[in-house]
């Protein structure tokens, strides 16, 4: 599957067409915008690139904020998009369609959606750390940067690209680690456990994803997700030990966790939970 693999299969591993209405909405999410993945490592094995849209609501608008390290490019398809960046968002500047907007790293921004009653229509290319090609140092580095917890920190996409809320909840799960640990009190064998348990769960949905459009089924991405282990199967029982998947609902957000696996068996409390997560749900990023 890596480009320094002798044998290629050029059908399988070529060039991808990723149909309009078959992207991924497996991907963090803002309020007031629907952000959808076409292109990044689940859906195509992409090394270096996210690529995708977003529909911004009419009027709406991020809270300010940059893009870590990453270089961002964004097409305007539909509508009318509005800019404000610098260190009081003291610069303007608007987009229409046809335009093309790049977002340099660390320039603090704001996007807005310039119209009142047009929702806006971008596609989006940006880079990030590819987490099936970190080593577990690079992996760690990143993960231990700000101490969050564990759901937010791996859905964070200035960490690491094409980890959303579902693959988060699959790769907590396999590494049987609780979604609210805090990214720095975890042991040296937590982290080499969670490296090992996101490049398993990506590479087994990547395969997934394969032997499904290589099959050519019409269905959605979202249907391969009933073969998910705790992943919007809130009640079902744990592949793994049997005990009842369990959840917490969060603002617009639901994560799945088997208490017996990943928490010792301890619940974690809706309302408790607010509490503690109050700034550190997943990051309600960007663009
Ligand atoms: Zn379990």
């Amino acid at each position: 599957m890596t480009s320094t693999d002798d044998q290629h299969d050029w059908r399988t591993d070529g060039v991808r067409v990723i149909k309009g209405n078959q992207l991924d909405p497996n991907t963090p999410q803002t309020p007031g915008m629907n952000r959808q993945a076409a292109i990044d490592h689940a859906r195509v094995g992409a090394q270096k690139i996210w690529a995708g849209t977003v529909t911004i609501h009419p009027n709406a608008k991020t809270g300010a904020h940059h893009h870590g390290a990453l270089e961002s490019v964004i097409y305007v398809v539909r509508g009318k998009a509005r800019m404000r960046w610098g260190e009081r968002l003291e610069f303007v500047a608007e987009a229409d369609a046809g335009d093309f907007i790049y977002v340099p790293p660390y320039v603090p921004h704001q996007e807005i959606n310039a119209s009142p009653f047009e929702a806006a229509l971008a596609a989006l290319d940006r880079g990030g750390l590819e987490p099936l090609d970190a080593t577990v140092s690079m992996f760690r580095e990143a993960l231990v940067r700000e101490n969050h917890t564990l759901k937010r920190a791996l859905t964070d996409p200035r960490l690491f690209s094409g980890i959303g809320n579902a693959y988060s909840d699959e790769i907590l799960h396999a590494a049987r680690l609780s979604p609210l640990k805090l990214t720095r009190s975890l042991a040296d064998d937590e982290i080499e456990r969670l490296h090992a348990a996101v490049r398993d769960t990506l590479a087994l949905w990547i395969d997934q994803l394969r032997q499904e459009l290589a099959g050519q089924f019409p269905e959605k991405v979202t249907a391969f997700r009933e073969r998910m282990a705790v992943h919007g199967r809130f009640r079902q029982p744990c592949p793994v030990c049997g005990a009842p998947v369990q959840r917490i609902v969060y603002a617009e957000n639901e994560c799945n966790y088997c208490a017996r696996c990943q928490t010792g068996g301890r619940l974690l409390a809706d309302r408790s939970l607010s509490r503690l997560l109050k700034d550190d749900w997943p990051r309600r990023l960007e663009e």
